[in-house]
Formats: C-alpha cells, structure tokens, sequence
C-alpha cells in the first residue's frame, strides 16, 4: 500500500508567467553549435569557459560529452574548441590557432557586432570605454578586440577617473547584458566629461531588454517574483534587480530545489520569469512545486514574441 505524501499548504491562489522569458536566440545558437558539433564529431568537443551560465545546461552537454576548459592549454592539440557565446579576445584567437586547435565559434552575433563597433572605433584613433562588469568574459572578451586604449567602466567613480588621449576622441559601448538603469549613471558622467562622445544609446541587446521590460509588467500584478536563473548569469541578475526596483520582493534561484516554503507566507500572486540562459523545463518544476502545494492557477502575461533565430556555427571540415 502507498502512503499518501501531504505536503503543508501554502496561500498563493496565481501564478503569472512573464512573457518573454528564458532563452534568448544567442543561447539557442550557442546550445545548438555544441550538439550539432557533439553529433558530427563525436566526444570530447572542449568548450572554452561555461558556453552559458547556466549550470543545468552545462550538466546536460557534460553528459553529451562536452568538456569545458578554462585554458586553452588544457585542450590537446588537435582538439576541438567551441568558443562560448560570450565571445572571446584576439588574443585567444590566436593562441588556439598556435596550438594547433580546430576553432568554432559560438559567441552571440550580438555581442559579435558589438566588438566590430569596438574594432571601428579603434581603428578611428578613438580611445574606447566598454561600460560593463569587470572579470566578465563578455566584458574582457570585447575589450580584447584591440590591443590598447580600451577601458572598462564599472562605476561612475570609474567613469570620473578614466584617463583617456583625447577628450575629443572618445567611444562607449555596454556589455550587452546590464539594465538601462545600470548605465544611465555612468554614461550621465561620461557624457558631462566628454561632450563630444559617440556610442550607440547603448548594446544593450533586444533579449536582454525584452525580458527586464516583462518584469516590469510582472512586477505591477505580483506580491513575490521568482526569477529562475543561475548566480552568475548578468541577465538573471538584472532582472532580479530591475523586480526590487519596482518594489517587488524577489529570489533568483537555480531550480525549485531553492524555494523556501517561508517566501510564500501571505503570498497570493506569484510572478516568475527565467533568465536568457534558463531552460524552460526549469520553470515547469517550480509550477510544479507550487501546484503540488495549493490550488494554484496559471496565467502567461502578453508580451514580445520574439522571432530571431540565429543559425548554428558549423565547421567546414
Ligand atoms: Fe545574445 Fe543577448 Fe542572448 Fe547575450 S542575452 S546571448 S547578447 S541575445
């Protein structure tokens, strides 16, 4: 005989679904040039830092038989090594072409034409600020396009004190994964020091957008906001801060083995989103959880439905 499990009820009556969420079209490309490569290659495929951050996506290829490296050193010569969607210096370009490595490339076609606008600019004899986080291979491999007069500004402190050649001849650009409210400080600073600065309103990318102006929205129907993602992926980061911004009480957690039965305590309306390196399957489990625990109904937000697709990185060999 089965004994029946009664798990202790909570109070929320609703779940509202952010729309969109989860994965954006760089991630999938990023996914896809893996599998795609696993299938034609066969195990191990090396993959150059965390291809997303995600640690559930990451399980899932180790499984397949990716292995991810943190140096190139560590990849025998011959192998093959994917380069993450967050894109990659010149630097590691050419020492993997030196030892001996066949390359693919997964980085965002965002974030691609993000370091050509860097690559321009310096070719222009413009010193180049990247308004980013430091130690962030998105922010150092965009900086890594060219050899020198580039500059990462993380604060508005950083944007007072930056030392350029040229107060004439200077350009930004942002990490494409911050917050408008993020980079409105530092780029108030930078245009008060630099009048004549050129950049884009910023390269913030549609994703990343889409999904902060869908918690906005989330964040005006919901009383708590889960946002399914892990701790070092930016996007989710954002999104969780951009929830506390509009007053909404919210947890950033990897899956539903983070919930905590006490957040849900006078809780009726539940939001829940998912950062651009989420897969959907996570969200399903904290409905799950939720549902077993109430009579809890769902409802999906409209919003933006994204339509890019961008086509896998395919070797030629
Ligand atoms: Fe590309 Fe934006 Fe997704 Fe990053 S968040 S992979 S830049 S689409």
């Amino acid at each position: 005989m089965t004994e029946e499990i009664h798990l202790p009820q909570i109070e929320t009556t609703e779940i509202v679904l952010a729309m969109p969420r989860g994965f954006c079209a760089g991630v999938e490309r990023a996914i896809e040039t893996v599998r795609l490569c696993l299938k034609k290659n066969g195990p191990p495929v090396y993959i150059l830092h965390e291809i997303v951050h995600n640690r559930h996506v990451l399980k899932e290829l180790e499984e397949l038989g990716a292995v991810f490296v943190e140096h190139l050193t560590d990849i025998p010569k011959g192998g093959i090594c994917i380069f993450s969607a967050h894109g990659v210096s010149r630097k590691v370009e050419q020492q993997s072409a030196l030892l001996g490595l066949k390359t693919l490339d997964a980085t965002c076609p965002l974030v691609s034409s993000v370091h050509r606008m860097v690559e321009k600019y310096h070719a222009d004899e413009y010193d180049v600020l990247i308004i980013g986080h430091h130690n962030h291979p998105e922010v150092e491999g965009t900086a890594g396009r060219v050899a020198d007069r580039v500059h990462i500004i993380a604060s508005e402190k950083e944007a007072m004190d930056c030392q350029v050649a040229d107060d004439s001849r200077v350009a930004f650009v942002t990490q494409t994964t911050l917050s408008v409210d993020d980079i409105s400080g530092i780029l108030s600073v930078l245009k008060k020091r630099f009048p004549l600065i050129k950049g884009p309103a910023s390269s913030i990318c549609f994703a990343t957008q889409n999904r902060q102006n869908a918690v906005k929205k989330l964040a005006e129907q919901a009383d708590l906001i889960l946002v399914v993602g892990s701790k070092n992926s930016s996007n989710s980061n954002r999104l969780q801060e951009v929830a506390i911004r509009q007053g909404t009480t919210c947890f950033l957690i990897d899956d539903k083995e983070d919930l905590q039965p006490l957040w849900l305590d006078g809780v009726r309306v539940v939001g829940i989103t998912a950062g651009a390196s989420a897969p959907e399957r996570l969200v399903e489990g904290v409905i799950k959880w939720l549902r077993e625990r109430g009579d809890v109904t769902l409802r999906e937000l409209a919003g933006v439905k994204e339509k890019i697709h961008f086509k896998a990185a395919e070797s030629n060999d």
